[in-house]
């Protein structure tokens, strides 16, 4: 087992040293080669040590570099180096943390992890949390807890009746609501279309003049964060447009985290006059995959819809027992990386690393723009959209550049028109980083 270990974390340590200097995507001769790990299913055992060679040899070359400083895509982070030697220690821990009875460390890790949180992103001390997959179950999560209290209040027990006969709940969301809130809602019994719609701004942005007068029981969806721009839903106003008795959600997978950089937490003024809040660990945090996490400031809420009770299950305990919170009974530790991201880099360092990819990506936008690239979205966060000129002109120079490697960038359409996405979010991207990236797409654009 030593050994084996060793030899891993040794050819971990060459994968992410060499991972600067690669190409970002990955090789298509080393993709195609990718057959040698998808044969048949061998007869007799093999020897771990060679199977991890052939991993490695296989596997590594073929990889995104997504952990690396200059991948720019979606809105992915890279892992920190202490969040990723957290896990793996968890992983060797092998605790199924649900019950802290069973696993006291990793119980309390994703307790002081939780603690910790809240007192970053300014939401209620009180509130609970779920440590989940990523924000698609955070919003699920969030959203199961609405719906508990809102019929609740409406004299409904959705647990134990589900929805057929209950009140009707109207959901507000945003035009430009995630679809993964749409899709939350779908697995919710609330239907993905049986939403109402509100118009958005040129941002993205939820018009709060537009919502409609409201009748109980109802749940709104509010975003900090666009996919997109970047742009975060004026959250105090829609609260005071909606009233408390509507349950107000936060999806701030990425924009959540605005709030712990005080040069930007004025775009997410006033989240913490809502009820749940979404987001993820490992985007803007930079934790390994996966990770994402569901606050809910009225604790019952979310217990009355996750938490079950069973005669074998010791589920008495003055600590919290995770999944009490979670969809999941069984559950691998992932707070445990989380604790460790924080701690490694303390209050400073979080606010220091949000701040730096917020100024990087406004240095993006500055070079592309004086280089006579339209930029078409305000940069008050971490996205840059960009246009090289007509669809097909924007396709090809995003074409050109995921292929000549220097750094990846995804593409859009944004209210209409083509752009390509830069998304700044990994603790590894230096200021370097982004001045080589602003060179290839330059030189891209150009040829
Ligand atoms: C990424 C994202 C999600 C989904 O998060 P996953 O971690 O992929 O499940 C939801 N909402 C917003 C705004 C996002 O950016």
């Amino acid at each position: 087992m030593q050994a084996l270990l060793q030899d891993v974390a040794m050819r971990a340590g060459r994968y992410l040293q060499e991972l600067a200097q690669r190409k970002v995507a990955p090789d298509p001769a080393a993709v195609a080669a990718l057959d040698a790990l998808d044969g048949e299913l061998s007869d007799v055992p093999l020897d771990p040590h060679a199977l991890i060679e052939r991993l490695d040899r296989y596997g590594s070359p073929a990889t995104m570099a997504e952990a690396g400083p200059r991948f720019f895509g979606f809105v992915m982070g890279g892992a920190l180096p202490a969040a990723l030697a957290a896990d793996w220690l968890a992983a060797a821990w092998d605790q199924n943390t649900g019950l802290y009875n069973i696993t006291p460390t990793t119980a309390r890790l994703e307790q002081a992890a939780l603690r910790w949180l809240l007192d970053l992103l300014g939401l209620p001390a009180g509130a609970a949390g779920a440590f989940v997959t990523g924000a698609t179950v955070a919003n699920f999560v969030s959203l199961a807890a609405a719906r508990h209290r809102v019929l609740e209040r409406a004299g409904w027990n959705v647990e134990a009746d589900g929805l057929f006969g209950a009140p009707p709940i109207t959901v507000v969301v945003g035009a430009e609501a995630h679809p993964t809130v749409i899709k939350a809602l779908g697995l919710l019994g609330l239907g993905r279309n049986r939403v109402v719609r509100v118009p958005v701004d040129a941002q993205g942005r939820l018009r709060v003049d537009a919502i409609p007068a409201l009748t109980t029981p109802a749940i709104v969806c509010a975003q900090v964060g666009n996919v997109n721009t970047g742009a975060c839903d004026a959250v105090a106003q829609i609260r005071a447009r909606v009233g408390g008795d509507a349950w107000l959600h936060v999806d701030g997978a990425f924009g959540l985290w605005a709030r712990v950089a005080p040069t930007r937490a004025a775009l997410v003024a006033g989240i913490e006059t809502a009820d749940s809040w979404a987001t993820d660990a490992h985007k803007w945090l930079n934790v390994p995959y996966d990770c994402g996490l569901a606050f809910v400031r009225d604790p019952l809420a979310l217990s009355a819809s996750m938490a079950i009770t069973a005669e074998y299950l010791p589920t008495d305990s003055v600590y919290r027992n995770p999944s009490d919170f979670t969809p999941e009974l069984s559950r691998r530790a992932r707070g445990v990386a989380v604790w460790a991201a924080l701690q490694s880099l303390g209050r400073s360092g979080v606010s220091e690393m949000i701040e730096r990819n917020c100024r990087q990506a406004r240095r993006f936008a500055e070079a592309l723009a004086a280089s006579g690239f339209e930029i078409l979205n305000d940069v008050a966060l971490n996205q840059v959209l960009v246009s090289f000129g007509d669809a097909a002109r924007t396709r090809r120079v995003i074409e050109a550049l995921q292929a000549e490697g220097t750094c990846w960038c995804g593409g859009t359409v944004w209210q209409g028109r083509s752009a390509m996405r830069i998304s700044v979010c990994s603790w590894a991207t230096s200021d370097d980083d982004v001045e080589r990236s602003i060179d290839a797409m330059r030189r891209v654009a150009a040829g």
